[in-house]
């Protein structure tokens, strides 16, 4: 099937994760493929910050669902081991609140007889969805939901319904408050309310779970360089500092006016921006204003610390929820501002690997989420006071002394997001998933006006993070060779 695209001319725009793993892909398939970065170096939002002896991830941090890594790697005659090393982190994460209460997920807490009980549904949700809606098109899904051996797992829909919340779920599954807060809070793995997101959101905790929770060793930044690596290695030709202006049914054009002629035009950046601002189609406008219309995901507000000494209640990855969760998503989603109080995650890879952080002392990546709005916050000004606020936060609950032991400080807000990513107001996953039709019918990833335009990565089908992005990629290629 897919020597269809043998000597067709691929061009990608966009070298996040998404866009690298279409490349490759398009390149296996016999296609001539060149692939265009805007920035100095692909990999999106996978990046990483280093200074005065300090490394941080400065985007995705926690690794899910390596398979579909793996699968990537096999398709391409490739082994995974040979090129990236995951090692499995135990706990996956620490969560505590102000009050005391704390635990860390691991198998033990998963072997509760609620939680045991809340696996059980999302396991058999996972196995009725994962091939039909995960790994195909909407287009492909109705020959994949009439397989018979399913129905029995149809029994699972009820305690985890599309048409209730993740939140009234969470109550239904946990009794302990702070358990309920735990489960909601997957509702922001694809930047959402937990009251507004559908209960079917609960397999992503299934999925950490079963699959577990991964740290890239040398960093996520490993991950970008060596698909970059890879797509070298097999010819892709890659420019960078090549922003598309515009791309037309047969051509990509550069800002600077050079040109390339495409048969097939593969978008890996924010499928809303594309329709805005890039795609020159009669119909692009009045598509834009119709995809604009669901909510936005939540953008992120990032502080990378580096931190005297070594606290050792501190995991891998750890959470510090607030007080008042449905608070944080009305200051957020309705009131459109940044959270008072917000809950904050803490990653610190020095815990898994040393090297990251000068001796004796700790790198501290926190991210609190943050309304994807860049017009009506002025985020310049607005962001040290708010790094000031999530520190003392810290400081005063939860690790009492941190602000003295700070040595280094910088902030990242939605702004700095919506400029280097390209992404509408920074928002880090494109669409919320508020409601049946955002969450499963995100913009597709075969454009309706263009028949030679796909989009892959966070924005379209089947959504943000890096496991779904990998997946999108498979899809969109999987697409054009059926379509080509
Ligand atoms: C702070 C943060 C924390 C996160 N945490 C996690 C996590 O723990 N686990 C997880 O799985 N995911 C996490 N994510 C989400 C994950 O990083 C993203 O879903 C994923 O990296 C998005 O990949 P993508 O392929 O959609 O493209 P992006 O990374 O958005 O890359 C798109 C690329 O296209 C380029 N581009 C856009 N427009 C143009 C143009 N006109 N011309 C040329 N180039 C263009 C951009 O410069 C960019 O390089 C996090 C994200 C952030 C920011």
């Amino acid at each position: 099937m897919t020597d269809r695209l043998a000597g067709k001319k691929a061009v990608v725009v966009g070298a996040g994760i998404g866009g690298l793993a279409a490349a490759l892909r398009l390149r296996k398939a016999g296609a001539q493929v060149v692939l265009l970065e805007k920035n100095e170096a692909v990999g999106g939002k996978v990046s990483e910050r280093r200074s005065a002896g300090f490394r941080w991830d400065l985007g995705p941090s926690l690794f899910t669902m390596p398979q579909i890594l793996d699968r990537l790697f096999a398709d391409l005659g490739e082994k995974r081991e040979d090129h990236l090393k995951l090692e499995p982190l135990s706990p996956t994460c620490r969560y505590r609140w102000a009050d005391g209460y704390q635990f860390d997920e691991n198998e033990f807490f998963w072997s509760r007889p609620d939680s045991a009980r809340l696996l059980r549904h999302a396991e058999g949700l996972y196995n009725l969805s994962a091939s039909a809606f995960l790994e195909s098109d909407p287009s492909e899904v109705w020959r994949k939901v009439w397989d018979p051996r399913l129905l029995p797992l149809l029994r699972h829909l009820p305690a985890m319904s599309p048409w209730r919340s993740l939140a009234s779920a969470s109550r239904k599954f946990y009794r302990d408050p702070h358990l309920q807060q735990f489960l909601q809070r997957f509702a922001t793995y694809n930047g959402s309310d937990p009251e507004l997101t559908p209960a079917t959101f609960a397999v992503i905790p299934y999925v950490q779970a079963r699959f577990g929770g991964w740290f890239i060793q040398g960093g996520i930044r490993r991950l970008a360089e060596t698909l970059l690596g890879l797509a070298q290695k097999n010819g892709i030709a890659i420019h960078l500092k090549a922003e598309v202006a515009t791309i037309e049914p047969h051509q990509v054009t550069l800002e600077n006016g050079f040109r390339f002629p495409a048969d097939l035009i593969f978008h890996n950046g924010d499928v809303l921006r594309a329709y805005q601002k890039t795609i020159l189609h009669p119909g692009a406008r009045a598509m834009a204003e119709k995809i604009a219309k669901p909510q936005r995901a939540i953008s992120g507000f990032v502080v990378l610390l580096g931190v005297k000494g070594k606290d050792a209640s501190l995991g891998h990855h750890n959470i510090f929820f607030s007080d008042n969760y449905p608070l944080e998503f009305q200051q957020m989603f309705r009131d459109r501002r940044p959270a008072e109080n917000p809950t904050i995650y803490l990653c610190l890879s020095a815990r898994s690997q040393p090297a990251d952080a000068p001796p004796d002392h700790d790198n501290y990546f926190l991210l609190v989420n943050a309304p994807a709005e860049t017009e009506r916050i002025d985020w310049a000004n607005e962001s040290p006071a708010y790094t000031d606020r999530i520190i003392r936060i810290l400081d005063e609950k939860f690790l009492p002394g941190l602000t003295k032991r700070i040595v280094h400080k910088e902030w990242f807000s939605p702004a700095d997001f919506e400029t280097r990513d390209a992404v509408v107001g920074g928002s880090l996953y494109g669409w919320a998933s508020h409601g049946m039709v955002p969450s499963f019918l995100r913009p597709p990833i075969h454009s309706p006006l263009m028949k030679n335009l796909y989009f892959v990565g966070g924005t379209t089908h089947p959504g943000g993070g890096l496991p779904l992005v990998l997946l999108s990629a498979e899809i969109a290629v999987r697409l054009a060779s059926k379509k080509t």
